[in-house]
């Protein structure tokens, strides 16, 4: 067995720090044909990536790290790498720009998960997101309420579309700010469904949502967006 806490091991690898200068030339080498190959791509600057596109960046960067300092992995192997994954990317992308299916395959679909102040919570389980990650996403567009919200769609890159009701189209809906949601209601309050967001006037919420099945109620707010 190699001997622990052996420095010259952990610091070199066991090669002759002249290795250093090898492992210079292996980077800038590296660096390059990451470039070239993103630039190759037709890809501009990267907000969010689409899982594909994660996929490419994954696949090139594993490949590019390695031979940077491994005295034993060949730059010549890298290249391959590099050359079968952008060509892969290269006919894919022309697939989907073919092809509706294959796109929606790729890179899925975008998915309405709110309409009309309502959580359609079938929808929101196909996108992977909570409830909690989809009012925090809302919060951080000034979002108060359900009610302010006329449609929200989750894009293929997991950024998040708002559209919004003009303030005198404003309904009441439900509380998305931790500690607004008040469970505990005078009999006057009108509320909405704690589930899905569905407005209720108090009279007609003695039983379950009728949308969801919920019985869970909470105070409705109804104040204008002021962004
Ligand atoms: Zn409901």
């Amino acid at each position: 067995m190699e001997k622990i806490f052996d420095w010259n091991r952990i610091m070199f690898n066991d090669l002759p720090a002249a290795f250093l200068l090898e492992v210079v030339l292996r980077s800038v080498v590296m660096f390059m044909v990451i470039l070239m190959t993103l630039r190759a791509s037709g890809k501009r600057g990267i907000r969010q990536l689409s899982i594909f596109e994660l996929v490419l960046i994954i696949g090139l960067g594993s490949a590019a790290g390695d031979p940077m300092f491994y005295e034993d992995v060949g730059i010549l192997p890298a290249l391959t790498v590099f050359l079968v994954i952008i060509l892969l990317y290269m006919g894919i992308t022309r697939l989907t720009d073919r092809f509706r299916w294959f796109e929606r395959v790729m890179e899925g679909e975008p998915v309405y998960v709110v309409q009309s102040g309502k959580i359609r919570l079938e929808e929101l389980k196909r996108t992977g997101l909570s409830r909690e990650e989809l009012f925090s996403e809302l919060r951080l567009q000034n979002v108060e309420h359900l009610g302010q919200v006329r449609t929200v769609l989750i894009e293929t890159t997991g950024e998040v579309s708002v559209l919004f009701f003009p303030d005198e189209e404003v309904k009441p809906g439900l509380p998305i700010f931790p500690g607004q949601q008040k469970k505990v209601l005078p009999t006057d309050q009108n509320r909405c469904c704690a589930e899905c967001g569905e407005p209720y006037t108090n009279a007609a919420s003695n039983g379950c949502c009728t949308c969801c099945g919920c019985d869970e109620w909470v105070g409705s707010m109804t104040t204008k967006r002021i962004a």
